[in-house]
């Protein structure tokens, strides 16, 4: 497995480069802006195809580098389904797994320092964000951040993992790098209590400053969206009125780029095929399933995903490969649904 912690000095943030192999599939988790270079640079050294980056929360003291990363690799951004972020490709929820090629990791919703926080756990180790730090915890003071939450996040969920499982936080202010969850629950401070009240009252008297960046970072994380109003000056964006409208039309392929859990979490469209976005660049190529389709008939691909991003990657994608008459749907499977579509 290649497992890189990358530090950014100026936040104090962990960044965690994750790949089963060289030359296979990377996941990325928490990446700063300023940072994207180095990780472009060391994913290209170890011959790794970054296929999604993923945020533990909404950060308030560094701007994310999921917008950037994903516009110079075209990989999915992951988010939590709580986020309030303007756009991610996808958006996770507790329990399932987010996965690439080898590696499976798992996903707990773990409210607390913000509403929108998870954990990520893998094998023998726990990405904890900011939800459990080593030898404290992430401040509850705003964000919709709730002590009540947090305490419960942390004695409920991550100090119910083995103790030997390795913590590795999204922060450290002290140059720590790793810990476990059997050496924090004995010696983290924060967890010396007794109760969710003591917690609570713990947390609301550590008199904290607002992290410098905030004011920017927030306001910057909010919209990372990948800016669509391209597709709608070319035509390439169709409403949910419009694709509505092309539902059993021989000359349409409706495509679905999602993955099978979000289909059997969120329903599909009738009559869509299946073609996970990790494999667009072989489908869509001569011979490949899509361009085969499209051919075939001389059929019209209309693409869509959760929230229309995956999909306006397609739709560039496939002009590129010289499939001109492609679509997607904007705002995805999610305007599709508050349009009231037919879901099957
Ligand atoms: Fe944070």
């Amino acid at each position: 497995m290649i497992f890189r912690q990358l530090f950014d000095p100026v936040s104090s943030t962990y960044t965690y480069l994750l790949a089963s192999r060289r030359g296979g599939e990377a996941l990325i988790l928490d990446p700063v802006l300023e940072r994207v270079d180095r990780y472009l640079k060391l994913i290209e050294e170890l011959d790794l195809r970054l296929v999604k980056a993923v945020d533990t929360h909404l950060h308030a003291d560094h701007i994310t580098g999921l917008g950037a990363l994903r516009d110079h690799t075209k990989c999915i951004t992951v988010m939590g389904e709580q986020s309030g972020v303007d756009v991610v490709s996808m958006r996770v929820g507790d329990g399932d797994h987010l996965t690439i090629e080898g590696l499976s990791l798992g996903v707990i919703y773990t409210p607390g320092h913000t509403d929108d926080s998870y954990c990520f756990t893998m094998a023998d180790r726990v990405f904890t964000g900011d939800t459990l730090l080593i030898r404290g915890t992430g401040r509850t003071d705003f964000q919709n951040g709730s002590a009540r939450a947090q305490y419960e996040s942390i004695f409920n969920r991550l100090l119910k993992l083995p103790e030997e499982t390795l913590v590795y936080p999204a922060h450290d202010y002290k140059g720590d790098t790793v810990s476990t969850i059997g050496e924090e629950r004995a010696h983290n401070p924060r967890l010396q209590v007794r109760s969710v009240e003591e917690y609570e009252d713990l947390m609301a008297n550590l008199k904290l400053a607002n992290p410098k960046m905030m004011d920017v970072a927030v306001p910057a994380n909010m919209r990372q969206g990948l800016h669509q109003e391209e597709g709608e000056k070319e035509g390439w964006a169709l409403s949910v009125a419009q694709a509505r409208g092309m539902l059993g039309r021989p000359e349409v392929l409706l495509v679905d780029l999602r993955e099978k859990s979000e289909r059997d979490r969120h329903g599909c469209i009738p009559g869509a095929i299946h073609a996970p976005y990790p494999e667009l660049a072989a489908n869509i190529r001569p011979g490949g399933l899509l361009n085969s389709l499209a051919a075939a008939a001389d059929r019209r691909l209309v693409f869509f995903c959760a929230f229309g991003e995956r999909s306006a990657m397609a739709v560039q994608a496939a002009l590129d490969a010289g499939l001109a008459d492609a679509a997607h749907i904007a705002g995805g499977m999610d305007a599709w649904k508050k349009a009231g579509a037919p879901v099957t």
